[in-house]
């Protein structure tokens, strides 16, 4: 299923101390060429189409805007599944409602612990935000909202029992923890993710924890291969990346700016003609073959398969792929002794 994420703005109601928007850039998409890149997808003629509406803050455009997205997609024949992804500083009453209506998934972003939050994650004023995003999130929480958290860490003291204090007092659906692009050192170490791992077999636990479950999955006949948080096969086949000039990158945000992952413009081409390309089917050989490259000689690579694009690219490749080489390890071989 093709998935499309699009950073309709850089504008942002906070300022994260590891914020990598390029916040010289204020614009937002238009309207006006967010329909038109929905008709776009239409016309390549997927029947499921998965977009997650990202930013800045794209809650800032308000009700008004996702309304005409909305009632965009609706009238087309591709089946749209909506995801935003939001710092949950503010959430309008009328937004909120729309957003539940048209079964829209949120994901949040919290820092863990959240002290940590209100020291990284900033309003404009310079106050920390947790007062705020606890508030709403106790208010999404009052209208069966799912819980899909998404929590940066950005220096390797996060121990496994902030976590789990986390968990245990919210009750997340979904928690995934992101390395902070900026962080000098590997910030997610095999000991917390086995920490985390003995947590979820020792619990009753019901929060999918991504580090854990992916990896538990890892090693049933019929899970997934690798560590593409968003796919099991090739990430570069299914999943695009728009920014807010129109830019289209294969893969997730995380590649957006990167030109080698550059693929088009949608203000300037339509869609189908990019994913067309030749531009486009280089870019994919040039990625399968980087991947089949990576997994030659490794011990973890029909786990890994490849590991991730942005990590590949990484300085930190051979720390990141140490510390991932011991997790498939530690949890392969307890989890066999278990089974
Ligand atoms: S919420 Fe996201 S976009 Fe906004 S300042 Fe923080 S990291 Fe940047
Ligand atoms: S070398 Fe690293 S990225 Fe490549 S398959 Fe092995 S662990 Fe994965
Ligand atoms: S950049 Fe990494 S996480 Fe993002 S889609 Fe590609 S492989 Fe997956």
């Amino acid at each position: 299923m093709l998935t499309i994420i699009v950073k309709l703005t850089n504008e942002c109601n906070l300022s994260c101390s590891y914020c990598y928007r390029d916040t010289n850039d204020k614009g937002a998409i238009s309207i006006v060429n967010i329909v038109r890149l929905i008709k776009q997808i239409d016309e390549i003629g997927k029947d499921e189409v998965t977009m997650i509406w990202h930013g800045g803050e794209p809650t800032m455009l308000g009700a008004d805007y996702f309304s005409s997205v909305f009632s965009a997609q609706n009238k087309l024949k591709t089946k749209f599944t909506n995801k935003m992804q939001t710092n949950l500083v503010s959430i309008p009453n009328r937004l909120l409602d729309l957003l539940i209506q048209e079964g829209v998934d949120l994901g949040i972003s919290i820092d863990i612990p959240l002290i940590k939050h209100d020291k990284n994650r900033l309003l404009l004023s310079g106050e920390g935000s947790v007062g705020r995003v606890v508030k709403n999130l106790n208010k999404i929480r009052e209208r069966n909202v799912p819980l899909c958290v998404v929590s940066v860490v950005s220096d390797k003291d996060i121990a496994a029992d902030d976590v789990i204090d986390f968990i245990e007092g919210f009750c997340p659906d979904s928690i995934s923890l992101n390395a902070d692009f900026n962080a000098t050192e590997i910030v997610i170490n095999s000991n917390l993710v086995f920490d985390l791992y003995s947590y979820k077999l020792s619990s009753d636990c019901s929060t999918y924890i991504r580090e854990v479950d992916t990896l538990i999955s890892m090693f049933s006949p019929v899970g997934r291969k690798g560590f593409c948080h968003y796919q099991s096969d090739f990430c570069g086949k299914d999943y695009l990346s728009v920014d807010v000039n129109g830019n289209i990158y294969i893969c997730c945000d995380k590649l957006i700016g990167d030109t080698d992952f550059l693929i088009g413009n949608m203000f300037s081409d339509d869609l189908k003609t990019i994913l067309d390309s030749d531009r486009y089917k280089s870019t994919l050989q040039k990625l399968q073959s980087q991947r089949a490259k990576c997994t030659e000689g490794c011990s973890i690579s029909k786990s890994c398969n490849g590991g991730c694009i942005c990590d590949n690219k990484s300085i930190k490749k051979n720390e990141i792929c140490s510390q991932r080489v011991e997790s498939v390890e530690r949890i392969r071989n307890d989890f066999l002794e278990r089974s």
